[in-house]
């Protein structure tokens, strides 16, 4: 045992904790936990805890079900809502198969062997997520809607405010465990609200994304709200995106910086984002994986539609921020199509794997649009070579089929599940008869 995993059992002595919860997430990106007792963690650590893989969404066929989830000592954490003793904790694991090698079903797995691709080329990548979410009211409306818990909007400051208080709270218990806050407001629409964290590297942004969701959820809970991630909730409203901040380091030098060029911005940057550009409909079923989360990109409300990069243009799909020459080296790359409900491991890998092969293959930047994109017409924006991505789900399983790119990012197993359990989805969806139909059709036909 190494040094990590003594400390971890030292402060599981200290701070009597009797309950350690082993966290992985599945394919689709949900979280799923195992609690041990502390007498089981050195063999935890060791080799590993057996569990049965079968019944993981997207994990293993019946026949090879063994699989054993081995804690990762960096990321131990005591939850602060069991705070009182005895306590829980909770770490992040890696999953192995029985003979000890790394599952090709684990999403964390997935994002590490893109991360040490990346490191081959000499780069570490870093991610800073804007997680916007909806806070709605216990109970539904008599319609089956939900009510959400304010009707205030972008940036507003009322007192007493149910998304005041909830932020608070929230922040307080996300920096409890070491998950830092750089910003957080009121967005847009009605009980809508945005908790931007700091960058950190990949990997550990994707843990954080994971037990941000969970914080979310417990302290709705404790305030008698409801938390939810659901991309577009409301037909009128904006939905809940997951604006993506991209940075690629070579040491302790940021790759996209470039004093002088244009935004700022290395070949490297510029090679990155005509990456993202390229292969952006293929990656968009895995940014953007729900039947629910094409309503949120259907070109309004601020959420992307066409795949085009700008500066200061909200309609883009890829942004480059302001720079900010007191931040030196700031400079970094926004992607706005993502939304919260994804997988963040697979997302971060597939993101990556577009911008490295921008990078690998010297792809040249398109010119930037600094128009409205949205208001352009068709033909217009074909004029611009301006593409729309995917318009539902269908469409992006479509794309994603005939991509080397993302079979060879997410590997056979998770390629294959994540497609069969898509175009089951949209099988489900296809056939539903929605509201829309019933109130256009029922009075006419
Ligand atoms: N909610 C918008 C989206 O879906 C973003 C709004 C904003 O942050 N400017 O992407
Ligand atoms: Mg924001
Ligand atoms: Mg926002
Ligand atoms: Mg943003």
């Amino acid at each position: 045992m190494g040094r990590q995993e003594e400390f971890v059992l030292r402060t599981i002595e200290e701070r009597d904790i009797r309950f350690v919860r082993l966290w992985f997430t599945d394919v689709l990106g949900f979280l799923k936990s195992v609690a041990v007792a502390p007498a089981e963690l050195e063999a935890a650590f060791n080799e590993g805890i057996g569990f049965d893989g079968s019944a993981i969404e997207g994990f293993a066929r019946v026949y090879e079900s063994d699989m054993l989830a081995k804690p990762d000592p960096t990321t131990f954490q005591i939850l602060p809502w069991r705070a009182e003793s005895p306590g829980v904790a909770r770490m992040f694991c890696d999953i192995l198969m029985p003979d000890g090698s790394p599952s090709f079903a684990d999403p964390r797995y997935v994002l590490k062997r893109t991360l040490s691709k990346a490191a081959d080329l000499g780069f570490s990548f870093y991610t800073h997520p804007e997680v916007e979410f909806y806070l709605f009211e216990k109970e539904l409306a008599a319609d089956g809607r939900p009510v959400p818990v304010d009707r205030a909007g972008y940036f507003d400051n009322t007192p007493h405010s149910i998304g005041h208080d909830f932020r608070r709270a929230a922040i307080t218990m996300l920096e409890s465990m070491g998950i830092s806050v750089e910003f957080s407001h009121h967005e847009g629409a009605p009980g809508q609200q945005e908790i931007d964290l700091r960058y950190a590297d990949a990997l550990t942004t994707a843990d954080n994304l994971m037990t941000f969701r969970l914080v979310m959820k417990q302290v709705a809970l404790e305030q008698e709200v409801q938390a939810s991630f659901m991309p577009k909730p409301f037909t009128e409203h904006a939905g809940s995106g997951m604006h993506t901040h991209l940075s690629l380091f070579e040491g302790d030098r940021n790759a996209f910086h470039e004093a002088g060029a244009p935004y700022q911005l290395s070949k490297v940057g510029r090679s990155f984002i005509a990456g993202l550009l390229r292969h952006a409909s293929e990656i968009t079923a895995v940014t953007n994986q729900w039947v629910n989360s094409y309503k949120r990109l259907s070109g309004e409300n601020e959420a992307p539609a066409f795949i085009c990069w700008g500066h200061n243009n909200r309609s883009a799909l890829v942004r480059v921020p302001m720079y900010k020459p007191n931040k030196g080296g700031s400079t970094r790359i926004e992607i706005r199509s993502p939304d919260t409900a994804c997988n963040p491991y697979l997302t971060f890998a597939v993101l990556l794997a577009a911008g490295l092969k921008g990078i690998e293959q010297g792809y040249e930047l398109p010119e930037g649009a600094e128009d409205d994109v949205w208001s352009l017409t068709d033909a217009e924006r074909r004029a611009l070579g301006i593409n729309p991505l995917p318009s539902n789900l269908a469409e992006a399983i479509r794309v994603m089929e005939g991509s080397e790119l993302v079979a060879e990012t997410l590997g056979e197993h998770v390629f294959d599940f994540f497609l069969r359990n898509k175009r089951q989805e949209w099988v489900e969806y296809r056939r539903e008869v929605t509201p829309f139909e019933l109130n256009r059709y029922l009075p006419v036909l």
